[in-house]
C-alpha cells in the first residue's frame, strides 16, 4: 500500500479534477454541476479520511458493514450507498446515508418507503436502471419505469446506472444517453424534477459528464495502489 499521507493521493485527485474540468468544458457545463463521489470500498478508513481531508466530502460504499464502520469514523462526510442493500440492514444503514443510489427492486423501494414513513421524513433515493441489459446485473429494466409508482416515504431524485465494462469507453455512451432519456420521460410523467443522474465510473466518467451526469462514482482512478 502506498503511504496514505504521501502526496500521491493529492496528485491523483488533482489529475481527476482536471479531467472533470476538461470534460465539462467540452460539454459546456460548469464543474459545480458535478459531484464527485469517492468510492472507498477498496480502501481503509484511514485512506477514506485522507481523501476527505483533501476536500472530497462525498463518499460512497457498497456494503452495509463497511458503511457502518467508515461512517462512524467519518461522521462529517456525506455518505452515499451504491450497492445491494439487504432489507434487514435498512434500519441501521439508512440513518447514515444522504442518498441511496441503488434501489433496484420494488420490494426494496417499498421497504425503504416504509422506513421513511415511520421516521417521518422521506429517504432520498435514485432508482438503479439496467441500461446495459446484462442479465447478471441488478436494477430495474428500462421497460419497467413507465408503470412504476413512487410510494410515500421516499424522495425520488433521479436515476443511476452502471455501464457494461468496455475497453473503449465510447461504447458506454448509449447507456448514458438512455438513462438521461428515461429520466426526462419519468420526470414529465411524475410532474416534478428529477435532478440527478448517477453515472460514470473510473473508465467512463468523461463520457458520462458529456451526457449529463451529476454524480460520478470514482474508485480505482483515485485509489489504485492504495487498496487495503
Ligand atoms: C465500485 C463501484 C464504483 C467505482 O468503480 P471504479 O471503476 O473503481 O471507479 C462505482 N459504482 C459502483 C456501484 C461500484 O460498485
Amino acid at each position: 500500500m502506498i503511504d496514505s499521507s504521501s502526496d500521491e493521493l493529492g496528485k491523483r485527485l488533482q489529475s481527476v479534477q482536471s479531467r472533470i474540468a476538461t470534460a465539462c468544458d467540452r460539454a459546456g457545463r460548469s464543474t459545480s454541476s458535478i459531484t464527485l463521489v469517492a468510492v472507498t470500498k477498496t480502501v481503509t478508513t484511514e485512506v477514506a479520511k485522507a481523501i476527505f481531508e483533501l476536500g472530497v466530502h462525498h463518499l460512497g460504499e457498497n456494503r452495509p458493514q463497511e458503511l457502518w464502520k467508515k461512517a462512524a469514523a467519518l461522521p462529517d462526510a456525506t455518505w452515499h450507498f451504491i450497492g445491494h442493500m439487504q432489507r434487514n440492514k435498512l434500519d441501521k444503514s439508512l440513518p447514515l446515508v444522504s442518498l441511496v443510489h441503488s434501489v433496484d427492486s420494488v420490494r426494496l423501494l417499498d421497504a425503504i418507503a416504509a422506513f421513511g414513513t415511520k421516521r417521518g421524513s422521506p429517504v432520498s433515493i435514485l432508482l438503479e436502471v439496467n441500461c446495459s441489459r446484462e442479465p447478471a446485473k441488478g436494477g430495474f429494466a428500462p421497460e419497467m419505469l413507465p408503470s412504476l409508482t413512487v410510494p410515500e416515504g421516499v424522495k425520488l431524485e433521479g436515476l443511476m446506472t452502471m455501464a457494461a465494462a468496455h475497453d473503449d469507453a465510447e461504447l458506454c455512451r448509449p447507456a448514458f444517453v438512455e438513462l438521461r432519456q428515461l429520466r426526462d420521460a419519468l420526470q414529465q410523467r411524475l410532474g416534478y424534477s428529477l435532478p440527478h443522474l448517477s453515472m460514470g465510473m473510473s473508465n467512463d466518467f468523461e463520457i458520462a459528464i458529456e451526457e449529463g451526469a451529476t454524480l460520478i462514482r470514482l474508485g480505482s482512478v483515485l485509489f489504485e495502489g492504495f487498496e487495503s
